[in-house]
């Protein structure tokens, strides 16, 4: 209830500063309107009424429009805090009574008692000075009433007491008029405030709709954390007790828990991806780069697995620049490479770029089964499958091309697909080409997979978590590597004087205030050389990844499958 009340107070605090804010925009208006008015008049009346009475009145309305173009210039300089000092408002309360005054004096000082053609022009000249800014002032009431009262009254007073018919007649009629122009006022400020009360309302609204979205996104990565931590130690022991099973029974339970282990971290893996990217939490930050350098990344990556299974994987290089967000082009074209060799059983697929006017078309093309045209709208949807009703976990999760989908939307790229059922696949993206193209220089190999082996090498390894160093110890067991492990950056630098070690692997969240990027450039530092370093982390918001690429450092999210972390060990050591 307090709260409610104290929310109300804070939108009728924003609808005042609001109707204040629209006065002060008018008063350009209000300026040049009587500073005209008061020169015609002047020109009209001059010898037919008091000149020194009404020089004096036309010398008043230039000082007060000067003193309140001043305040005015003031007003639009103002910060919105400034801005909510009272003194504006009751300064265009003052500045309104003082013109309403002038103008109104002008009945008392100005009136011809014996000439009705002045008469009338006096009244009708006031009468139209008294009724132009009605809008204006109505949207800040007190400004309206504190204009209109003194400049219309002493106008009624001064018809009233002509006494004769035609000054009671002009007084009934001018009554009439004002009673008409103050529920024109009531009116109008009734709309206003009410226009402007649902556009705060709706302002308020979409900033609860952010503050909702973006803890969403925190509770995402906080979440994403916590349990990947857990998933990523299930995972690095059940590959280690591969080498301690010797009887089938066993193995074949541990090849099991191994695979679920798996599925469930890519579902995982997924769902978080997917629920990011709808939360907003992750948005394209574009830069210039050549496409070859995130091909040929990616055709490293994926290069084992399609040896694994038989297939070519070739990248086609190019010279082509384009302006997009890298992170997120590689991981759409990771999605697709991926479905390639997946749905690839004969053949291979080629990753490659066409130059098409002032795009570079980005292709994925494979040799695979194919989608027939029937399902071929339907495979961007969540889960959706073409040949999985009974969603067997091996045949995918139906989740990579809306993520795809998604990410093709954030960078503002449209996808194309062309397919033939049992002749292939090709997915287009078409990027906008940039002028950097023309300097880049060639890359003409086609990039293979480096294949230095771990055997033998030494690997420091440093996170906070028992579990997952003693995972780590037993994997490495298995990849015939030494591994050094330590808690903390502390115990890191006091290996450093008894060992020597090939590559540093580190959480990111490390227990102390330093996280995992820091302090693999702390040890840097100490040894006076760069080190291949693979930082770990559960976090998938940005920020491990921008503090990772400022530093040059390789980043892998938790849980990792142990073959993909062995290939990323060993391209860092090539
Ligand atoms: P999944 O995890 O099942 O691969 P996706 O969303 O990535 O989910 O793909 C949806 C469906 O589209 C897949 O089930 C598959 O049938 C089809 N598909 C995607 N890519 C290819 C491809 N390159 N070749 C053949 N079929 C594909």
């Amino acid at each position: 209830m307090d709260n409610d009340t104290r929310l109300d107070a804070g939108l009728i605090q924003r609808i005042h500063a609001a109707q204040v804010a629209a006065h002060y925009a008018q008063v350009p208006a209000m300026i040049i309107a009587p500073c005209l008015g008061g020169l015609f008049s002047v020109w009209v009346l001059s010898g037919a009424v008091d000149d020194r009475a009404m020089y004096s009145g036309f010398g008043c309305i230039l000082l007060l429009s000067a003193l309140r173009y001043f305040v005015y210039r003031r007003f639009k300089a103002a910060t919105p805090e400034q801005r909510a000092q009272r003194l504006w408002p009751v300064l265009a309360i003052v500045f309104s009574a003082a013109s309403g005054v002038l103008w109104g004096s002008a009945a008392i000082f100005l009136y011809p008692p014996h000439d009705p053609a002045y008469q009338i022009y006096l009244v009708l000249i006031c009468a139209v000075i008294q009724m132009a800014p009605t809008a204006a002032l109505a949207c800040y009431l007190p400004t309206f009433y504190a204009y209109y009262i003194p400049c219309a009254l002493p106008f009624l007073v001064r018809l009233v007491l002509q006494e004769d018919r035609a000054g009671w007649a002009s007084a009934a009629l001018l009554l009439m008029l004002m009673a008409a122009t103050v529920t024109f006022a009531r009116k109008y400020y009734v709309d206003f405030f009410e226009a402007v009360r649902l556009r705060l309302l709706i302002e308020r609204q979409r900033d609860q709709v952010q503050v909702a979205s973006q803890s969403k996104t925190r509770f995402l990565a906080a979440a994403s954390h916590d349990l990947r931590q857990p998933l990523h130690a299930v995972t690095l022991f059940a590959e280690a007790l591969e080498n301690d099973l010797h009887d089938d029974a066993a193995r074949s339970k541990q090849r099991g828990l191994l695979e679920a282990a798996h599925a469930l971290q890519s579902l995982l893996d997924r769902l978080l991806d997917v629920s990011q990217l709808d939360a907003g939490g992750i948005s394209a930050r574009n830069s210039q780069f050549a496409l070859n350098d995130v091909l040929s990344k990616l055709v490293r990556e994926f290069a084992p697995l399609a040896d694994e299974r038989g297939l070519s994987l070739r990248v086609v290089a190019t010279r082509c620049w384009t302006r997009s967000d890298p992170d997120l082009l590689e991981n759409l074209l990771r999605n697709l490479l991926s479905n390639a060799l997946r749905y690839t059983h004969r053949g291979g697929v080629v990753l490659g770029c066409r130059r098409r006017g002032k795009q570079v078309l980005v292709q994925v093309s494979d040799t695979g089964i194919g989608i027939a045209a029937m399902h071929q709208p339907h495979i961007f949807e969540e889960f959706y499958q073409v040949d999985n009703p009974e969603r067997e976990r091996n045949k995918g999760l139906g989740l990579g091309l809306s993520m795809v989908s998604r990410i093709a939307r954030l960078l503002d790229v449209e996808l194309h697909l062309v397919s033939t059922p049992l002749r292939g696949t090709t997915f287009t993206v078409a990027l906008p080409l940039t002028t950097a193209a023309i300097n880049a220089p060639a890359h003409e190999t086609v990039i293979l997979l480096p294949n230095s082996s771990l055997q033998g090498r030494t690997i420091l390894c440093i996170d906070n978590d028992a579990g997952i160093r003693d995972g780590w110890r037993a994997l490495a067991a298995t990849w015939q590597c030494e591994l050094i492990t330590a808690a903390s950056e502390a115990e890191a630098i006091a290996l450093l004087a008894i060992h020597s070690f090939d590559l540093m692997i580190l959480d990111y969240t490390l227990a102390q205030q330093r996280n995992g990027v820091e302090v693999a450039q702390a040890i840097e530092q100490r040894l006076m050389r760069r080190v291949p370093t693979l930082i770990v982390t559960g976090d998938i918001s940005d920020q491990p990844k921008s503090a990772a690429n400022r530093a040059g450092y390789l980043l892998a999210h938790k849980p990792l499958a142990p073959g993909k972390l062995k290939a990323l060990l060993q391209h860092l050591l090539a």
